[in-house]
């Protein structure tokens, strides 16, 4: 059994089609999914698609990319969605400075807010990092984060250290399949016990999809690629990840 821990079933047409999208979940051992908002109306989708869905659970967030554009209420917002039963975490939340799409000075006021918003609440935080490893490790240190997960987990072997070393597990996904890609260095030497698996679908194919939309079903292949790069069966791998997660998020046993 596995749980892919970050997931957008709202966008490119994952919803449309989203019967056959959680049947096919289904079928390749993925029996739980981590819905992902990246700003109030998609986090509010994810509350929502987690109610209809048992195996569905939800996490609230304003995602980098969003930071410039939110409301004042913001925050109470975001808490009144954070109180129902079936959201797991804040987020998707944390710094991009690849695209920068947002001001570098309001993604991290954002992420902050946000941070302290998780531990108010007793939350886990979901974040996401690109090109910005040492404000994202700056701004979790001073704000004590707390617990979460470094989503689709892209950086080097310290920084996955320095993030474990905070208390943060680290997320794999569909990347680690690529070829020529270092991740697969990085994800043989973490612990077991400090990894999960996502797809963030609909990004990021796993090979050999590369490319194609990506869907929770394909969760599977990441778990695949980490027992392969770690030498060590696909049960054991599945069952450690999808304990970690279980964790994490406070899932109900299973
Ligand atoms: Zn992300
Ligand atoms: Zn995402």
């Amino acid at each position: 059994m596995l749980t892919d821990s970050h997931c957008h079933l709202y966008l490119n047409g994952l919803a449309d089609d989203l019967e056959a999208v959680l049947e096919r979940a289904m079928e390749n051992g993925v029996t739980r999914l981590i819905c992902v908002g990246i700003d109030l109306a998609t986090s509010l989708s994810c509350l929502e698609l987690s109610e209809s869905y048992s195996g569905v659970f939800a996490a609230a967030g304003i995602h980098p990319h969003e930071a410039g554009d939110v409301p004042d209420n913001y925050l109470h917002r975001l808490e009144e969605l954070l109180r129902h039963p079936k959201m797991v975490a804040v987020g998707e939340i944390g710094l991009d400075y690849y695209r920068n799409r947002s001001d570098p000075a309001v993604q991290k006021k954002i992420f902050q807010a946000q941070i302290e918003l998780a531990r108010s609440l007793n939350k886990p935080i979901i974040f996401h990092n690109r090109n910005a490893d040492r404000d994202v490790i700056s701004v979790l240190k001073e704000s004590n984060a707390g617990r979460g997960v470094a989503h689709c987990f892209s950086s080097d072997l310290n920084t996955a250290q320095a993030f474990i070393d905070l208390g943060f597990y680290i997320s794999f996904a569909g990347n680690l399949t690529f070829k020529n890609s270092s991740l697969s260095e990085v994800a043989r030497a973490l612990p077991l016990e400090s990894i999960l698996i996502e797809t963030d679908a609909p990004f990021l194919s796993p090979a050999p999809f590369r490319g194609k939309r990506n869907e929770p079903a394909r969760a599977r292949r990441v778990a695949e690629a980490l027992a392969e790069i770690r030498g060590r069966p696909f049960e054991e791998v599945a069952e450690s990840t999808n304990r970690n997660t279980e964790t994490l998020f406070a899932l109900p046993v299973t």
